[in-house]
């Protein structure tokens, strides 16, 4: 199936090839042929989740799993989501990807219930494109109760450009995800153009601090000054901090004593498949 669609692909390609033999470069021809292969990978079963543990920095406690999709190709081998989710919105199939993430990571942390794992919560990324899908919050409930999901086990990510200057249909549409006992984090934090009205806006859980500022943490006083500032903000509205890319313990140490609730990174465990975690899970170091 899947040489047949990179034959096809190819092989449109080579006519289209001969056509623009001046316009078309090698970049053009190898995202054609992407385009083309992308578009039956959910089809084709070639999409995997991995997953990593969130952990409560104060207890060590796995508090939770972000997934993050992967395409699993059989040519290409493990495509990481930077390469693919840009043109799978491009090219509109982004709500068949976004979709299947859904319902697979659901689908997970029932299987974990199932075999008496306790995993408090699953974190799904979200494009901005299936945010303006009017289907979003119908997606999310059906993948629940397929599930047998009970509330306030998803949360789903967005990042900052989601939200700036969201749209009055885009507000109601988080409001309704959120009264389905969804919670809402921001992806990134601190790397949009930060317009901070949405934060007052919206019915949001938590703030997930940008790698960017965690990666320097012991070494540059700025990016502390924003970890810094991130927490505090976070505590006044009442809304929990998540570190992303945490690599080393003095980070961790760091972020603790600053107060942020959550962290995820190298240090605790790079995101798995399902199959190569171990459980129980513990993060206590003494
Ligand atoms: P993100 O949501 O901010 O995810 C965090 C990224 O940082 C992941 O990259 C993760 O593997 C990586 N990471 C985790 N810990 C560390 C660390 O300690 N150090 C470093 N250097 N990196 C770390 P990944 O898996 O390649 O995902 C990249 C981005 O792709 C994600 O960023 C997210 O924006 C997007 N993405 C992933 N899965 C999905 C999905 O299912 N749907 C959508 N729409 N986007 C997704
Ligand atoms: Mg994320
Ligand atoms: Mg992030
Ligand atoms: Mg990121």
């Amino acid at each position: 199936h899947a040489d047949r669609a990179m034959y096809e692909a190819k092989q449109r390609g080579r006519n289209n090839f001969q056509f623009f033999t001046q316009a078309l470069t090698d970049g053009a021809f190898e995202r054609l042929v992407m385009e083309n292969v992308l578009r039956g990978a959910v089809g084709r079963g070639e999409l995997v989740l991995h997953y990593q543990p969130q952990i409560a920095l104060a207890s060590g406690r796995l508090m939770g799993f972000e997934a993050l999709v992967r395409w699993n190709h059989p040519e290409l081998g493990l495509v990481p989501p930077g390469r693919f989710i840009p043109l799978a919105e491009e090219i509109g199939i982004i709500g068949d990807i976004g979709a299947w993430v859904l319902r697979a990571a659901c689908r997970q942390l029932a299987d974990w219930d199932a075999q008496g794992f306790a995993v408090p919560r699953m974190g799904v990324n979200l494009s901005v494109k299936q945010i303006d899908d009017a289907g979003l919050t119908e997606l999310v409930a059906s993948a629940l109760r397929e599930a047998g999901l009970g509330e306030h086990r998803l949360e789903l990510e967005v990042t900052e450009s989601m939200l700036m200057g969201v749209p009055e249909t885009n507000r109601a549409a988080l409001n309704a995800i959120k009264s389905l006992g969804v919670e809402l984090a921001v992806d990134d934090f601190g790397t949009g153009y930060s317009n901070l009205a949405y934060l007052k806006l919206l019915p949001l859980d938590r703030l997930k601090i940008d790698q960017s500022f965690v990666r320097d943490i012991g070494r540059d006083g700025n990016d502390e000054a924003i970890v810094r500032a991130i927490i505090a903000l976070a505590r006044s509205l009442g809304l929990e901090t998540v570190a992303e890319g945490v690599e080393e313990a003095h980070q961790a140490e760091f972020l603790l004593r600053e107060g942020c609730n959550l962290a995820q990174g190298y240090l605790y465990s790079r995101p798995l498949p399902a199959e190569a975690l171990s459980f129980p899970m513990c993060f206590r170091r003494d």
